[in-house]
């Protein structure tokens, strides 16, 4: 255990190394030079530990241990390996080095599996060069064609396929991956929110990824002179925004089931400090890991819309993203469990609040998901900070996993 935790020290340390901005956080974006070292790296790493090593046309890399069954399906583990600009050191790598040390503990083992291991470290989760993310696992699935693939440009008008080949990756080859290729993903991620922690519980185990909905709601009053117009004579569209933003969190709450509701985006028309507001356009995100509450919560937000138009305001909602909360695989779910048990490492279940290759990866196979603590809740800056300690027991737990997933034998066993 203790030489499982510093190998894992070590590569998330020099992963980290790997960025733009030394100093300054982690920033390694998608086919940049940093993207190429971490590459190099991680491929080293695989064969070290016995893996044979594949890019597909994306840059997506697989490290894989060959079954004993012939043509089978593979049990993949892994997550991304880019990052946000000044992010931290964990977000993505803490689950390819997951993935890395299974594979080592197979080894070590000697463990042979029926069905193949592959460890993944995927591209452009963050889409933060290319936008969109989770890339990586779009790609494979299908669901990023190889055409809108070749038309996506960064800020400087470098296309996905020049970036590719200024770091030596080949573009032309096989893009998207046939699901009947892969018999199960999983996915160890830092919790990038706040409840493990004070919880004091080093595992959770992944029941969902929540499903959300966006809005953009738009309020249409009457401008006038801010001097002039008489408070009882005044349709205020910025007024009856606030008025309905002010009452989204008690929605929510009375939802309840950590159903959250959030207005990240207003602007004021004309947006004079003299003019009373003609217009106001907001975000309204609404998240749950169930579809009903989502449901019931767009239910309310419609009822009140309908409450201020028959105050006489102009507004419309319109809804501009829908996507279902993502059920994670339920034996998965209790093989995870049962082996926290069985490592006598204390578990709880947990949603996950944000978007993650596993979420992609479930349309076309059976998936399961870990998440360890973030310290202070923090991510996506260069405060990020995870335990090792809990990366090396999600190690453990996806060990016994994967050899149930794979079928596998060994000599001591
Ligand atoms: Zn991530």
């Amino acid at each position: 255990m203790e030489n499982l935790q510093s190998r894992i020290e070590e590569h998330i340390e020099k992963l980290s190394q790997f960025t733009a901005t030394p100093g300054n956080g982690t920033t390694r974006l998608t086919y940049s030079k940093e993207d190429r070292q971490a590459r190099d790296y991680l491929i080293g790493k695989m064969k070290e530990y016995g893996l044979v090593v594949r890019e597909d046309g994306f840059g997506n890399l697989f490290g894989k241990l060959d079954g004993t069954l012939k043509d089978a399906p593979s049990v993949l583990i892994g997550s991304h390996f880019d990052s946000v600009p000044n992010g931290g050191p964990y977000d993505g790598p803490a689950g390819v080095v997951a993935g890395l040390e299974v594979a080592a503990l197979f080894a070590k083992n000697q463990i042979k599996p029926k069905y193949p291991l592959e460890i993944i470290a995927l591209i452009e989760e963050e889409g933060a060069r290319f936008g969109g993310g989770l890339m990586g696992s779009r790609g494979i699935t299908g669901l990023l064609s190889e055409e809108n693939f070749k038309k996506l440009k960064d800020n400087e008008g470098v296309s996905t396929e020049e970036a590719m080949v200024k770091i030596g990756l080949d573009p032309t080859l096989p893009k998207k991956r046939d699901p009947k290729t892969i018999k199960a993903f999983l996915e160890l991620h830092i919790e990038q929110g706040p409840i493990l922690e004070e919880k004091n519980i080093p595992i959770g185990v992944v029941e969902a990824i929540v499903g959300l909905t966006q809005f953009e709601i738009t309020v249409e009053g009457q401008a006038g002179h801010a001097g002039t117009t008489p408070m009882d004579r005044r349709a205020d569209a910025l007024v009856t925004a606030a008025q309905m933003i002010a009452q989204f969190p008690s929605l929510a709450i009375e939802e309840g089931a950590g159903t959250v509701m959030t207005t990240g985006q207003l602007h004021v028309f004309p947006n004079g400090a003299n003019v009373i507001p003609k217009k106001t356009v907001f975000t309204v995100d609404i998240r749950s890991g169930k579809e009903e509450h989502i449901q019931n919560v767009i239910r309310k937000l419609n009822e009140l819309i309908e409450s201020y138009r028959l105050d006489g305001m102009k507004i419309t909602a319109e809804q501009q993203l829908y996507m279902q909360p993502k059920v994670m695989n339920r034996e998965i779910v209790a093989l995870l469990k049962q082996a926290s048990s069985d490592l006598e490492t204390p578990y709880c279940s947990i949603n996950s609040g944000a978007g993650h290759d596993a979420m992609v990866f479930s349309d076309v196979t059976d998936v399961g998901m870990l998440f360890i603590p973030s310290k202070d809740g923090l991510s996506h800056c260069p405060e990020e900070w995870s335990d090792s300690m809990h990366i090396a027991n999600a190690v453990q737990i996806f060990f016994e996993t994967a050899k149930k997933l794979t079928e596998a034998s060994s000599n001591d066993q």
